[in-house]
Parts: C-alpha cells; sequence; structure tokens
C-alpha cells in the first residue's frame, strides 16, 4: 500500500510517466490507478443495431481505462508544437519535440514500425491554400490507426504488468498531502506515495478542478472549440489526405474575423459518438487496415470561444450547447449541407436520398437551432473555402454532425517540471489543460518521470 510514485490515469500521459520510471529506475514501486477497466475489458456496447447510440456505462470504455481517451482513437501522433498544447511553453520548443520523437520511438518498437510518417515539409498545399485564403499548419503525423494503436497499448500494457502494480476499475476519490508525500484515497481503500502524477484527462476534469481546490493550486480556464464534424466522400479531400494524411487548416472569416479550423482528419473513417460526463458529442477515428476503412472521410470545423471576466465557465458553455443538440436529437444530430443552407431540417427521407451512406447513425434535425449563429456562420464559410481547394465540400450531401465540442480542461499552474505548488505532485497530459493531444500528453509523462528520476 505504500509507494515510490502513484500515478492517477492510465492514458498515454500516465503509461509514458510508469514506462520511463520503470525504465531508469526499475527499483522503484509504482502503481497506476484507474478509473476504467483494462485494455481487453473495454468494449463500447454499441453495435448499430441493438444498441444505437450512448446508453451511459458507469465507466465509458470509449475515455475510460487502460489507454485512456486515445485507446480506440485514430492514433495520430502530431509530431509538432503548432498544435495539440502548449508544452512547449513549459519545456521549451527543442525538447517538447525531442520528447515526442522519443514517443514515436517507443510506439515504433512496440507494434508501429511499418505505420506511415506523414509532413507538411515542402507540400505544395501550403501555397494553395495561402492563394485561397487559409493556412496550413506545419506537423508530422505518424498515422497508427485505431488498430495498430490497440496493438502498441497491447505491447506497452504486457511489459508493463509486471513491473508495477495496476488497479483498474477504481477511481481516485481523494488526495491529501502527508509529511513526506500523498495519500490517495479510493473507494475502499488508502495508498501512500512519495511523488504523485496526476493525469486524468478530459474524463477527469471535473474532479481534477476538486483537487486542485482542496489543495489549494491555482487553476485558470476561458476556452471552448464548437463546431460540426464533416463526412463527404474520401475522393473529395483524396488528393490532400494521400500526401498528409491529416491537413490542420485555418481560415479567417470575412464576417466577423473568427478563426475556423478543421481538427482531426480521417481519411476514409467513421464518425463516432463521445460521451463526456453524460453529454454525447461526435468525434471521429479510422483505421489503418483498408479492409476496415470506409467510403467516407471526416473532420472536424471549429471554432474557439475565449472568454473574457466576469464569465469563467467555459466548459458549462460547451456543455450546454451540446446538451441542446442532446435535447433536440436524443443524442447527435446529422444534417445535409444542402439543407442547412436552405434553411430546412434534414429529414430521414432527404438523408436517404443523398448519394452518401453516413458511418453514424444519428438523428436528422437542424443544427441552426442548437449552435449560435456567428459560429455556424464561420463554419459555412469555411465550406465554401474549403470548396476551392477541395470541390465537392460544399455539396448539397455534405453531412454535417454536430456538435462537436472540445472542452479544455483548466489550466493547471505547475513550472518547468510541470510539477504544481504542492511539492512532488505532478499534473500532466490533457487534465493539466497545457496538453490537447496523444503526442503532447505522452511527452509530458515522459517529462515528469525523467524529473522525478533526477530528484
Ligand atoms: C474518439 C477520440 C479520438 C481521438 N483521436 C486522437 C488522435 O487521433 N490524435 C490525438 O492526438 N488525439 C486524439 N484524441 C485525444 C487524445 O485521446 C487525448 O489527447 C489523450 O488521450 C490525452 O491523454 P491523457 O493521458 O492526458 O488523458 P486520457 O487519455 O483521457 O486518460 C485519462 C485516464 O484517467 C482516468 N481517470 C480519470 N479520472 C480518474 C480518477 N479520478 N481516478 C482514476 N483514474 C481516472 C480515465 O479513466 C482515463 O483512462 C482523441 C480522443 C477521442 C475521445
Amino acid at each position: 500500500m505504500n509507494y515510490d510514485v502513484i500515478i492517477v490515469g492510465a492514458g498515454p500521459g500516465g503509461i509514458f510517466s510508469a514506462y520511463e520510471l520503470t525504465k531508469l529506475k526499475p527499483e522503484l514501486k509504482v502503481a497506476v490507478f484507474d478509473a476504467g477497466h483494462q485494455l481487453n475489458k473495454r468494449f463500447c456496447p454499441i453495435d448499430g443495431e441493438k444498441i444505437k447510440s450512448c446508453i451511459g456505462c458507469k465507466s465509458c470504455s470509449i475515455m475510460n481505462g487502460f489507454g485512456g481517451a486515445g485507446a480506440f482513437s485514430d492514433g495520430k501522433y502530431n509530431i509538432t508544437n503548432d498544435f495539440g498544447g502548449t508544452l512547449y511553453e513549459y519545456i521549451g520548443k527543442k525538447h517538447a519535440l525531442e520528447l515526442m520523437h522519443y514517443v514515436d520511438d517507443i510506439n515504433m518498437r512496440y507494434g508501429g514500425e511499418g505505420t506511415k510518417l506523414y509532413s507538411t515539409a515542402g507540400s505544395k498545399f501550403k501555397k494553395l491554400c495561402l492563394q485561397n485564403g487559409m493556412h496550413l499548419l506545419d506537423a508530422s503525423v505518424r498515422h497508427l490507426g485505431t488498430d495498430i494503436n490497440y496493438v502498441v497499448l497491447e505491447n506497452l500494457y504486457n511489459h508493463l504488468k509486471d513491473k508495477l502494480d495496476f488497479y483498474f476499475d477504481t477511481p481516485v476519490e481523494a488526495i491529501f498531502r502527508t509529511e513526506d508525500g500523498y495519500e490517495i484515497h479510493c473507494a475502499n481503500a488508502t495508498y501512500t506515495c512519495k511523488k504523485c502524477v496526476i493525469s486524468v484527462g478530459r474524463s477527469g476534469s471535473k474532479w481534477m478542478e476538486t483537487v486542485c481546490k482542496d489543495l489549494g493550486i491555482q487553476t485558470k480556464s476561458n476556452r471552448v472549440d464548437l463546431g460540426v464534424r464533416v463526412e463527404l466522400p474520401a475522393e473529395v479531400f483524396s488528393h490532400l489526405t494521400d500526401e498528409l494524411y491529416e491537413s490542420k487548416i485555418v481560415y479567417r472569416t470575412q464576417k466577423y474575423g473568427d478563426l475556423v479550423r478543421t481538427f482531426c482528419m480521417n481519411p476514409r473513417g467513421a464518425v463516432v459518438n463521445e460521451n463526456t460526463n453524460g453529454i454525447v458529442t461526435v468525434n471521429g477515428h479510422s483505421y489503418e487496415d483498408p479492409a476496415k476503412q470506409t467510403e467516407n472521410t471526416n473532420f472536424a470545423l471549429l471554432v474557439s470561444k475565449h472568454f473574457s471576466e466576469p464569465f469563467k465557465d467555459s466548459n458549462g458553455y460547451g456543455e450546454s450547447i451540446a446538451r441542446l443538440s442532446n435535447m433536440l436529437g436524443g443524442g447527435v444530430i446529422a444534417q445535409r449541407f444542402g439543407d442547412l443552407i436552405r434553411g430546412r431540417r434534414s429529414t430521414p427521407n432527404r438523408m436517404n436520398d443523398s448519394f452518401m451512406t453516413p458511418t453514424l447513425n444519428a438523428t436528422a434535425g437542424d443544427l441552426s437551432l442548437v449552435l449560435p449563429k456567428r459560429i455556424l456562420d464561420g463554419i459555412i464559410e469555411m465550406i465554401y473555402a474549403l470548396d476551392k481547394i477541395a470541390p465537392g465540400t460544399a455539396n448539397d450531401d455534405t453531412l454535417l454532425y454536430g456538435v462537436e465540442v472540445k472542452f479544455y480542461n483548466m489550466e493547471v499552474a505547475v513550472d518547468e517540471h510541470l510539477e504544481s505548488c504542492c511539492e512532488g505532485l505532478y499534473i500532466i497530459g490533457d487534465g493539466s489543460g497545457i496538453t490537447h493531444s496523444l503526442s503532447h500528453a505522452s511527452a509530458s509523462g515522459v517529462h515528469v518521470a525523467r524529473d522525478i528520476v533526477s530528484k
């Protein structure tokens, strides 16, 4: 029950902390706690037939358990400081990139070898985007795919399981400071440790808030990203996705000067539900294995909303809008672009007449009743802008699923070691509000492990 290091959360941040700790100092006694199941027990009951939409399981297998929110993700590791988090602000750009490459090397050794590393460097699409009022951000993207990502996680679990103690289905309820470390309280037992790494991701955001409050750790929160997931025939974007896989394109709207950006592009992928604290939103992923690929490509179009004083609850704002779509549609709403611009709702009949087969069974409806006008106007403007570099984007049958919300955890005050004002308490990954991606979260895990060992 007494450990040198306890890691709370077995997502990429927690896993890479554990990996590096056990590699650098195998004699350390380390435990990892996760609210969700171990990898081979994670199973989402939505089968598209008997269970068509989210039934709100006690522990969401998509978000919780070994592998964290990333377990069934597309496994796109973006090696860049341009997006995916602001880790570089704490540890420096060069070091952040080095750590992301280090994580990539480990992923390759644990089952990812042979997967493709895409790059925007020297791409002709940079010019094409600029000529049409858009900007293509720089990145190298390792695409593991949902299938290989799972294999890598399986191999990492097998590597780690005898080197430390895993506690699955064990949510940590509270953390208390002791004279020489921390007490970790779970439902049926209490554990102690000298150092504690908290890596609870987005699903642990509410809990993280209470921990910070109880331990007097400063936080700030003022951002939420709102938008839709776009789905269209893969051919429309294939010239971009074949070369870059994922293109992060930013557009400034003429009407309001807002920035709209593409996010999480999944060539030949599937649109999926995401459940965050009982609110159903939309996301997407795709497989590396051609046999599992679909005929569609999906990506999000998001607008960042930053709030100023006195409003502080940016996530609450995003949640309210997502709740509205859940109220009207019983979950995610889908609308054809042609219906949206004609000011009419999509109906099951209009959907059936469409030339494209949706990959997610969502309720046909009207997104203009859900999304604020300013955000919807920005999305429509960007769809027309994208149509210039990928003709067909603004087709009537292009599907928009809503809402997609990127909740940002409040940013927790930590130093360059990602250590909070409580000595020996590190806060990393998406739960810290500093990272928003697999590569940044994993890199933050390696960073704190090295710091702990060095001390
Ligand atoms: C469908 C989907 C697709 C995605 N695709 C991509 C992608 O292709 N590329 C990319 O870069 N990012 C992607 N992301 C985002 C990416 O998964 C996250 O950025 C990443 O997983 C964050 O890692 P983390 O370790 O910080 O947190 P998480 O992965 O969220 O892990 C946190 C873990 O902590 C556990 N936890 C929470 N609270 C507690 C508690 N109180 N006690 C114990 N355990 C707790 C949770 O059960 C969870 O397992 C995707 C996300 C989703 C949902």
